[in-house]
């Protein structure tokens, strides 16, 4: 059982200290987490160090690839909202 890191990793490092197991380490082009040291925390915290500070929605997947910080769970703004903001954006 693994978390793993994907490409909407904005390399900030918040999560690397974090990591009890040393199992996040600098990569290109993003962070990683590897998978055979990576305890989901299990034993030394009751949530998983790096999604609990990670900023990025979505950055973060479970073991069964679904996003720990899904769409709207960090900024509060419900997913639909954000298209439609971005979408008008983009109009402009
Ligand atoms: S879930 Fe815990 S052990 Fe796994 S990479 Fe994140 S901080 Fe490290
Ligand atoms: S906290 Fe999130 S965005 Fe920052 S380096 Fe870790 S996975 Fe990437």
């Amino acid at each position: 059982m693994a978390l793993k890191i994907i490409e909407s990793c904005v390399n900030c490092w918040a999560c690397e200290p974090l990591c009890p197991s040393q199992a996040i380490y600098e990569a290109k082009p993003h962070f990683l987490i590897d998978a055979k040291k990576c305890t989901e925390c299990d034993g030394d915290y009751s949530d998983a160090q790096c999604a609990s500070i990670c900023p990025i929605e979505g950055a973060i997947l479970d073991s069964f690839g679904a996003p720990v910080n899904p769409a709207g769970s960090l900024t509060g703004i419900p997913p639909e909202k954000m298209a439609e903001a971005m979408a008008e954006l983009q109009a402009h």
